[in-house]
């Protein structure tokens, strides 16, 4: 399976910020056929990165966008609308869930929504830090996963991708801590078995699982080798053209 670099600018960046950014990025990187580069920036970038994009070094992903294709929904972005535009799409990232209220409801149909247009959704899966010392992480990725993939069919299965990211680590978290490579294990096996028990075992193991939270390049090669672990989902190391271009590095070293 290739291995999937994904980052996730956020609302930083504005459309000349971000085209100097990609033209930088694409200077740099080669292409990998065995990593897949992905950037996700804000969704007024996305007509003119689209335009701009070496689709051959990388793709671009949407942030977030709204479930229905059209319609009386103000101030919203359909995945229709971004058909053609973006290969994938973040889904039910903790910042989607926890200050704009996503519920798992919305979120798998948002991820029905997604694959109805053909982008791939990257399904965001997470306990936060009072969820895991209460010791419900288990319930709490299990209901966000099947919650997540309730209007998705066996068949569709094969474009989903499952990010792992423990709010706790994730950067921007008031005392975020990185995970170490055991608590990702643990969480993405249990990930591999609630897809097996829907899905199946074949199935289980091809759905690329990534990793994200607080990822630098002095990490990256650690977090990449945990079993079960196909990639990562990088916020703020993904703003740092050098921090990003190390990571896609690093991922081709793990990947040979
Ligand atoms: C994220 O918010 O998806 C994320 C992983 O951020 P960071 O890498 O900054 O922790």
């Amino acid at each position: 399976m290739k291995s999937y670099i994904v980052g996730n600018w956020k609302l930083n960046f504005n459309v000349g910020e971000a085209s100097i950014y990609l033209h930088k990025l694409q200077k740099k990187i080669p292409n990998y056929r065995d990593v897949e580069v992905v950037v996700a920036p804000t969704a007024l970038c996305l007509q003119p990165l689209s335009l701009q994009i070496e689709r051959s070094k990388m793709k671009l992903a949407a942030q977030n966008a709204f479930y229905r294709d059209f319609g009386a929904y103000t101030g919203e972005i359909s995945f229709a609308e971004l058909a053609g535009l973006v290969n994938y799409a973040i889904v039910g990232h903790s910042e989607r869930r926890y200050i704009f209220h996503e519920d798992d409801k919305m979120i798998a149909k948002k991820v029905a929504a997604a694959i109805r247009n053909k982008i791939r959704p990257i399904l965001c899966i997470g306990e936060t830090e009072s969820e895991r010392s209460f010791g419900e992480t288990r319930d709490v990725i299990r209901d966000q996963l099947l919650g997540g993939l309730s209007e998705v069919s066996e068949e569709d299965i094969s474009k989903v991708l499952i990010a792992y990211e423990p709010v706790w680590a994730i950067s921007s978290t008031k005392d975020a801590k990185p995970a170490t490579p055991d608590e990702i294990a643990e969480v993405v096996g249990l990930i591999r078995a609630n897809l097996k028990e829907i899905y199946g075992a074949k199935i289980a193991e091809e759905v690329p699982v990534l990793f994200g939270g607080s990822v630098k390049p002095t990490n990256a090669g650690a977090y990449l080798t945990v079993p079960g672990v196909n990639g990562l989902l990088i916020g703020g190391a993904s703003l740092i053209l050098e921090q990003f271009t190390d990571i896609i590095e690093t991922a081709k070293r793990v990947k040979q």
